[in-house]
C-alpha cells in the first residue's frame, strides 16, 4: 500500500502524518500538495511521478562574478524558451525571499515598461534576487533611469542591461498620437525622439497605424540603448572593459515571444 508520510513542513507551521495519498492530495496545506515543504520526507512504495526539482537558493556574489555578459543574456534566452514551452523552474519563493534577505547580486538590469501585460520576470523565467527590473512607461531612459542602471551594474555587479520594448505599448501609441494629458505630456516627451527618428510612412503616422507603432517601439529601445552609452561614463567604461553588456529586445503581448536586437 503506497504510504506518504510528511513529518514537518518548515514554512507551513503544520504537522501532518498521512498513509492515504488521496488524503494529502486534499490537504488544504498547499506547500504539500505541490511538494515544495523544504522540511517534508515523502516516501512511497510505488512509482510516483517525479516531483520537479525546487529552486531554493539566490544568485550568489560567486556566481554573479563567475558569469559573463554573454552568458547572462543566454540565460534570458532560455528563460523565455522555457516559459514559451510551458517548463518553467519550481521555485520555492519563501526560501529566495530569506535568502535574499542577507543580500543581492543579481545578474541583469532590465529596463521595461509599466505594462501589466509584461511581467519580465515571468516571461524570463527568473527568480527573486536574480534581476533588477526598471519600469517606466514607454521602457525610456532618463536622469533617474541611468542612475539606476548605474547603481545596478557598478555598485551591484550585473553584467547585463536589457531594455525590454512590447507590442500595443499605449506609451508608444500615446506619443504616436502627440497626447497632451498632465504630466503624461511631459512623459511622453521621452518617447518623441523615437517617434521623429522613425521616417516614412507618410499615409498614417499615428496609433491607428500598427506597422509604425511597432517600428516607433524599435526605435525607442535603439535610442535608449543609445542614450546608455552616451550619457553614462560609468556604463560606458564597464561596457568597453567588457564587464557589461547591453541588448535590447521586443516582447509580443500576443504569445509570450521576446525578439533579441541585435
Ligand atoms: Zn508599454
Amino acid at each position: 500500500m503506497a504510504k506518504i508520510k510528511i513529518t514537518h513542513c518548515v514554512r507551513g507551521a503544520c504537522l501532518a502524518v498521512c498513509l492515504f495519498p488521496g488524503l494529502l492530495l486534499s490537504s488544504s496545506c498547499d506547500s504539500h500538495r505541490r511538494g515544495e515543504s523544504a522540511g517534508s520526507s515523502i516516501a512511497t512504495d510505488t512509482p510516483a511521478k517525479k516531483t520537479p526539482d525546487i529552486i531554493t537558493e539566490v544568485t550568489t556574489a560567486e556566481f554573479q562574478d563567475s558569469i559573463t555578459p554573454l552568458e547572462v543574456l543566454g540565460k534570458f534566452k532560455a528563460g523565455n524558451r522555457r516559459f514559451l514551452e510551458g517548463r518553467m523552474l519550481h521555485r520555492n519563493y519563501l526560501s529566495q525571499v530569506d535568502l535574499s534577505s542577507k543580500g543581492q547580486h543579481p545578474y541583469a538590469v532590465i529596463v521595461s515598461c509599466i505594462d501589466s501585460r509584461k511581467p519580465a520576470e515571468i516571461v524570463f523565467d527568473k527568480g527573486i534576487g536574480d534581476m533588477f527590473n526598471a519600469r517606466i512607461a514607454g521602457n525610456f531612459v532618463n536622469t533617474d533611469i541611468l542612475g539606476s542602471l548605474e547603481f545596478a551594474c557598478k555598485v551591484s555587479g550585473a553584467k547585463l542591461i536589457l531594455v525590454m520594448g512590447h507590442s500595443d505599448c499605449g506609451a508608444i501609441k500615446s506619443a504616436c498620437d502627440r497626447v497632451k494629458l498632465g504630466n503624461i505630456t511631459a512623459m511622453l516627451a521621452n518617447i518623441t525622439p523615437a517617434v521623429d527618428a522613425v521616417k516614412g510612412f507618410p499615409g498614417n503616422r499615428s496609433s491607428k497605424n500598427q506597422e509604425f507603432v511597432a517600428a516607433v517601439a524599435k526605435q525607442n529601445v535603439l535610442i535608449a540603448i543609445a542614450k546608455i552609452l552616451k550619457e553614462s561614463v560609468i556604463i560606458r567604461e564597464m561596457v568597453s572593459k567588457g564587464q557589461v553588456m547591453i541588448a535590447g529586445c521586443m516582447y509580443d503581448l500576443r504569445n509570450g515571444s521576446v525578439d533579441f536586437y541585435p
